[in-house]
Parts: structure tokens; C-alpha cells; sequence
């Protein structure tokens, strides 16, 4: 799970951020296990299926387009309030109006700001306004990831591919982190008589794949997938996307940073933060945060 999401190592990972129901249940059970037990004989009592610790089970969901259907949706429906391809340069503060600078040279000035970026832009884009918020900022650390998606014909592969993939346990000394079988999960992904892998290689634990040349990134995948799935021939289709900052890291402390970030934030005033680097890495969590980001600057 935690290779999976995080791409994290678990022992450097903070579980009070990562996985904020186990840290609950280990502090009210005493231990996972006796949560485990005690969960199970409540839902037992009340005839229902009881949860896992790291959440509950679910479907993966997505678009026909994939996700940026989302992006383009919200594009269309905003059109006249959103302004994009548009990079922020620097915001700095006068009285009470925030002015943010643009690198095509337009200005805008505005009452409250919401930083939706990665941590280390937001780091960039504050610099004038406050050196310690800089400082903060850049003090939460990415793991690199690729991601790098091949398509097969599906007569070559022996495995049927009756799941939604796997991750790997880093027990398995294999080098990817995973692989999603996205033509087994969403439909249109693949034409008929193909399949398609989405395979996740890189993480906390190995900064260096992200600097493999395509063809070494595709061999080490076609390697361990083959040594999974079984494969007979070769890729009809590569694409490869590499992420060098790609997921934050809540690491141990990470709270402490949050605690920090916060109480900067209240010295700005009417500067808000919202996205994956902060209270919880998946698409749910930055929904979540950007609500209660919403309810703050309207209330
Ligand atoms: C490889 C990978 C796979 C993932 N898979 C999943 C998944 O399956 N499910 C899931 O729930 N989560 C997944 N995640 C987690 C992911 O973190 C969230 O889903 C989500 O996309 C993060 O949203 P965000 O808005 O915080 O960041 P982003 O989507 O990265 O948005 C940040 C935005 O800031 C913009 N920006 C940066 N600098 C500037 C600037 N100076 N001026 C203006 N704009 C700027 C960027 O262009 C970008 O659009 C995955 C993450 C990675 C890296």
C-alpha cells in the first residue's frame, strides 16, 4: 500500500498523516490487530462486511477520456473566470491586496490567494512575501516516479489478467512498484484483441530510474512484468511519463511541517493552500481540502 500510494518508504512515512484511520485505531484498540478483531465483532453484531484499516474498498473510477475529461469539463463550465496557461511568477502583499505577477507580464490584484501548486513552486512564488513560508514549503520532499504504459497484443501474454494489477512488496526485489491493468478495469482503453499495463516504477526508495534513457526504462518493465504475467512479444505501444517531483512525501514530522505552514499562512492572512502535499495525497483528499478551502475564504 504504501509503495503503491505513496511511493514512499514505509518506515521514513509518517502513519499519523499516510494512514490517519490506523494511527486512530492503534491509539483507541491499544494494536491494529485488536482493532481488527474488535471491528470485525461490531459489524458481525450489526451483520455487516467490516472495513480495512487502510480505508475502504472501492472500484477504481475514471472517465471514457481518462481524468483530465475533469480538467476540461471545469475549463468549459469557468471559462469566463478562468484564465489559462497562465504561469504565476511572484505574489507580493500591499495593505490588504495580494498582486500576483504573471510570466507573460500581466498583473492581477486580489484579496485572497489560494496556492494550489507543488510545494516547491508555491516556495518560489511566496519568496518575497516570507522567507520562513519559503522555507516551509520547500521543507515537504517529493519521491520521483515514471509511469510508462505499454500495449500488448493480447495473445501474447499468458496471464488473463482477471484483476485490477498488483503492487509489488519490496521483499520481491523487483525494480517497478507496481502495474494497473487498465484495460482490465476501464473500458475503451485497449482495441479489442489488446491489453494495456500501466506500470509505476521509481519511489522514495529509488531516485534513480528516473534518470534510465526510455529504452532501459522499458526493458527493466518488459523484465519484471514478464516474470509475472509472461510475455511473448513485444510492446505495440510506449508511452512514457516521468515525474522527477511527483508525489509528496509525509514523512515523519510531517505534522509538525503542517503546524508550521499553518501558523506562517495566519501571519499572511487570506493566503490559502490547497492540493496533494498537505493533509492527504489522493484526488479525495485534494476535493476534501479544496471544500474546506472554499467554505474558509466565503464564510
Ligand atoms: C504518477 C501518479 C499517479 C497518481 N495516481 C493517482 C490515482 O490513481 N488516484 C488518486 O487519487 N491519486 C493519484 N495520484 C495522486 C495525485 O497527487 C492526486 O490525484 C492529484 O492529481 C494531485 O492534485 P494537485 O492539484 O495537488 O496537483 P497537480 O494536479 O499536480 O496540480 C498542480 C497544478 O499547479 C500548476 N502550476 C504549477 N506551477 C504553477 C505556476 N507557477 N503558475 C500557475 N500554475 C502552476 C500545474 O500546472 C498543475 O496543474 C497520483 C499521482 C502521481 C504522481
Amino acid at each position: 500500500m504504501v509503495s503503491g500510494v505513496y511511493g514512499g518508504v514505509a518506515d521514513r512515512l509518517s502513519l499519523k498523516s499516510c494512514f490517519p484511520i490506523m494511527r486512530e485505531m492503534e491509539d483507541e484498540y491499544g494494536s491494529l490487530f485488536k482493532a481488527m478483531i474488535s471491528k470485525a465483532k461490531q459489524a458481525k453484531a450489526k451483520k455487516k462486511k467490516s472495513g480495512s484499516p487502510s480505508g475502504p474498498g472501492g472500484w477504481l473510477t475514471s472517465f471514457k477520456g481518462g481524468l483530465y475529461t475533469v480538467i476540461e469539463q471545469f475549463q468549459k463550465n469557468y471559462q469566463d473566470d478562468i484564465a489559462c496557461k497562465m504561469i504565476a511568477k511572484n505574489i507580493v502583499k500591499k495593505d490588504d491586496t495580494y498582486t500576483v505577477t504573471f510570466e507573460n507580464g500581466d498583473v492581477i490584484s486580489c484579496k485572497n490567494i489560494i496556492l494550489a501548486t507543488p510545494t516547491y513552486k508555491a516556495a518560489d512564488l511566496v519568496a518575497e512575501l516570507s522567507t520562513d513560508l519559503a522555507h516551509t514549503f520547500n521543507s515537504i520532499p517529493y519521491a520521483p516516479i515514471s509511469v510508462v504504459c505499454l500495449g500488448y497484443k493480447k495473445d501474447d501474454i499468458k496471464h488473463k489478467l482477471d484483476g485490477f494489477g498488483f503492487l509489488v512488496p519490496k521483499k520481491e526485489n523487483l525494480k517497478i512498484l507496481g502495474s494497473i491493468w487498465t484495460s482490465s478495469i476501464f473500458a475503451n482503453r485497449a482495441p479489442d484483441g489488446m491489453v494495456q499495463f500501466r506500470t509505476m516504477i521509481g519511489g522514495d526508495g529509488d531516485h534513480e530510474s528516473i534518470n534510465l534513457s526510455d529504452k532501459e526504462l522499458v526493458r527493466a518493465i518488459e523484465h519484471d512484468l514478464d516474470s509475472i504475467v509472461g510475455i511473448n512479444g513485444k510492446p505495440e505501444l510506449v508511452k512514457i511519463y516521468r515525474w522527477a517531483r511527483g508525489i509528496p512525501q509525509f514523512k515523519i514530522g510531517h505534522s509538525d511541517i503542517m503546524d508550521k505552514l499553518e501558523s506562517e499562512l495566519s501571519k499572511q492572512g487570506n493566503l490559502f493552500i490547497s492540493g496533494n502535499a498537505y493533509y492527504g495525497i489522493s484526488l479525495n483528499d485534494c476535493i476534501k481540502q479544496s471544500h474546506k478551502v472554499a467554505e474558509l475564504i466565503t464564510q
